[in-house]
């Protein structure tokens, strides 16, 4: 399935679940890296609705191990594709969002929109479990009303990637606000 394919290639067909009249393509696109390295974009989108996902599956396994950043200044930029290995950890300090690697981490591929998005969900469910009266409900209105500018494109951040192993990717949508930082062999042991 994934040699000799030439790229967006619509791979399968289905009825849209979610308005239950338009169709879905999945389209598969093949995405040259400036690395050499390649990566598998599965879209999914509804020809009638607005329902759609993106996956991003890497090809190659040759990549280095580093810490990537992306700056996020406009909506444009939360369009980039995130995709997070479980050996890779995950933050944006502007933000006080961080994403742990573990055993237990899904694999995790997304855009920058949708890390937002995620990470709203979860703030939203910690704030419904304070006491109305708690002292950190003041921060954490602070923080969702900067993750609605983030979200807007109004609020700038960091977005890091560290993985010991290499495997996690950004794919930026301005490359000149990408950053690749390798980690030095001696530096892992
Ligand atoms: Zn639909």
């Amino acid at each position: 399935m994934l040699n000799e394919k030439k790229n967006d290639d619509v791979v399968y067909s289905f009825k849209c679940p979610s308005c239950q009249k338009g169709t879905i393509d999945i389209i598969k696109n093949i995405y040259d890296l400036p690395d050499g390295d390649k990566m598998l974009i599965l879209k999914f989108e509804c020809n009638i609705c607005n329902f759609h996902k993106n996956d991003i599956i890497p090809l190659t396994t040759n990549m280095e191990p580093g810490t990537m950043t992306l700056q996020v200044t406009n909506e444009k930029d939360l369009k980039s594709k995130i995709y997070r290995a479980p050996t890779g950890k995950l933050a944006i300090p502007e933000l006080d969002l961080i994403v742990e690697p573990g055993p237990r981490a899904d694999f995790y591929y997304t855009n920058v929109e949708g890390i937002l998005f995620r990470f709203e969900g979860a703030v939203l469910i910690y704030k419904k479990n304070l006491e109305k009266n708690d002292p950190e409900i003041t921060e954490i209105e602070e923080l969702l009303e900067n993750l609605k500018k983030a979200m807007e494109g109004s609020f700038k951040f960091t977005l890091k990637i560290t993985d010991p192993q290499g495997g996690s990717y950004i794919i930026p949508q301005d490359n000149s606000k990408y950053n690749f930082r390798k980690i030095e062999e001696n530096k892992l042991e």
